[in-house]
C-alpha cells in the first residue's frame, strides 16, 4: 500500500483519488465520495475545499437527503485542461486526446514509414493542428502535448542528438530541433513508448495499484507498476523486451538473438512473412495458411515463456497493451492453454489483463503524463 510521506504528498495523494473517482462515475456526493474512496468525511471536506478554489470542482445541484439536510452534487470541471499524446513508431503515428474526464476523447492513426526527415515532423505537426481542429479544442486549454517513441538514452541525457530505437537499426534525431517545430504547445519528447502505455494503466487498470505492464507491438517492452506509478518512468525501464527466450533465435538490434522484442513484435510474427498487418496475418491463419500457423505456434511459445518468467519474478497480474493486445485477447484461449497449462511450474493464480484501446497506450499514457502534472501541480 502507498504511504505518503508528508501532509503535500498526502494532500497530492488524496486529490487525485478523489478526481479519479469522479472522473469515473461523474458529479455525486461528499458522503458518497467518503463511501467511494474510503476517506474520512473530513479529509473528503479538506481536499474538495482546495479542489474548489482550484477551479477543478464546482458544487452543482441540491438534492434532497434522506437524512433531513439537502445534499449537493460535487461536479468536475472536466475541460480545466486538455492533453494530447503522440505515439511514433516505425508504421504509424498515432494520437490521442483527453481531459480530466473519461473516456478518451478522441483517436487518430495515420500509417507511415518512420524516416527523420523534416518533411516526416513537418508532417506529423500539420496532423497534431488538424487533430486540434477538427475537435474544435481551444488551444489555451491545452497543457502539453507529450511525445512517446523509443528513445534509448536516460532522461537527463534527453539533449540534442539522441538514438531512437524503433524495430530497425537506432537512427539518431535531435530533439532539440524537433521539438522546436512543436514549440507552440508545452512540447516534450520524455517517454520510452512501452513506459506510456504503462502510465496508461493509471487510468484503466484503476483498482490495481501494483502490476507488470507489458506492450507488444511493433517493439516489446514493459515496466513495473508499483503503488500506481511506474517504475522509472523516466528512465530506463523499458528493458523487458531483451529479456531471452529463444536462445538460438533471430539476431535482435541490441546484436544478441532470441530476445523477446525480436520474437515477438508484429515483425517477427507477420511483417517477416510479407502481411502488412495484424488483420491480413490472422486472416490467412484462419484460412489454415501453414506458414501463418508455424509462427504463430512459435510466437505463441515464446511469449509464454516470457509471461511465465514475468509471473515467476514478480507475482503479479500481468496488463498486455500495445497494437497486438486486441488480436491476443481474441485468442486468449490458445495463450492461457500453454500459459497455465503446459509451461507454468505451479497453478498461476494472477491474472493476464488486457488493456482496451490497446494500440493507443502509449498515446495515452503520453496524454496522461499531462494530466496527472497538471493535477499535482494544481493542489501543491
Ligand atoms: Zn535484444
Amino acid at each position: 500500500m502507498y504511504q505518503p510521506k508528508s501532509l503535500h504528498e498526502i494532500r497530492i495523494y488524496h486529490s487525485r483519488i478523489i478526481m479519479s473517482v469522479l472522473r469515473q462515475n461523474g458529479p455525486m456526493t461528499k458522503n458518497d465520495l467518503a463511501l467511494k474512496t474510503g476517506l474520512s468525511l473530513s479529509s473528503v471536506t479538506n481536499i474538495l475545499k482546495i479542489l474548489t478554489e482550484r477551479k477543478l470542482v464546482t458544487l452543482g445541484d441540491k438534492i434532497d437527503s434522506f437524512a433531513g439536510r439537502p445534499a449537493t452534487y460535487i461536479v468536475p470541471v472536466l475541460d480545466a485542461v486538455y492533453s494530447i499524446g503522440i505515439d511514433v513508431t516505425q508504421y504509424h503515428v498515432r494520437f490521442a486526446l483527453m481531459n480530466l474526464g473519461e473516456p478518451i476523447l478522441a483517436f487518430d492513426k495515420h500509417e507511415i514509414l518512420f524516416q527523420n526527415t523534416d518533411e516526416y515532423w513537418d508532417r506529423i505537426y500539420a496532423w497534431l493542428e488538424a487533430f486540434i481542429d477538427s475537435n474544435e479544442i481551444d488551444r489555451e486549454k491545452i497543457g502539453g502535448v507529450k511525445m512517446a517513441t523509443r528513445v534509448a538514452v536516460p532522461y537527463s541525457e534527453r539533449k540534442g542528438v539522441v538514438p531512437i530505437l524503433l524495430d530497425r537499426a537506432p537512427v539518431m534525431i535531435d530533439i532539440d530541433e524537433i521539438s522546436r517545430k512543436f514549440s507552440r504547445y508545452n512540447f516534450e519528447f520524455i517517454l520510452n513508448t512501452k513506459v506510456a502505455g504503462a502510465v496508461y494503466g493509471l487510468w484503466e487498470a484503476k483498482e490495481l495499484s501494483d502490476y507488470v505492464s507489458l506492450s507488444i507491438g511493433s517493439t516489446v517492452g514493459g515496466c513495473l507498476v508499483r503503488n500506481y506509478e511506474p517504475l522509472n518512468v523516466m528512465d530506463m525501464s523499458d528493458t523487458f523486451g531483451h529479456m531471452i527466450v529463444r536462445p538460438d533465435g533471430r539476431m535482435c538490434s541490441c546484436g544478441r538473438r532470441g530476445c523477446l522484442e525480436t520474437q515477438c513484435s508484429s515483425s517477427a510474427l507477420f511483417r517477416r512473412l510479407d502481411f502488412s498487418s495484424e488483420d491480413a496475418f490472422f486472416q490467412a491463419l484462419d484460412q489454415g495458411d501453414e506458414r501463418c500457423r508455424e509462427s504463430w505456434n512459435n510466437y505463441l511459445d515464446d511469449l509464454s515463456i516470457a509471461l511465465n518468467n514475468l509471473f515467476m519474478a514478480y507475482d503479479l497480474d500481468i496488463v498486455i497493451s500495445g497494437s497486438m493486445a486486441p488480436y491476443l485477447e481474441k485468442r486468449r484461449n490458445e495463450l492461457d492453454l500453454r500459459l497455465f497449462r503446459e509451461y507454468a511450474l505451479f497453478p498461476i493464480r494472477k491474472r493476464l489483463i488486457f488493456s482496451h484501446d490497446g494500440e493507443y497506450a502509449a498515446a495515452i499514457g503520453s496524454a496522461a503524463v499531462v494530466i496527472n502534472t497538471f493535477l499535482s501541480d494544481k493542489v501543491k
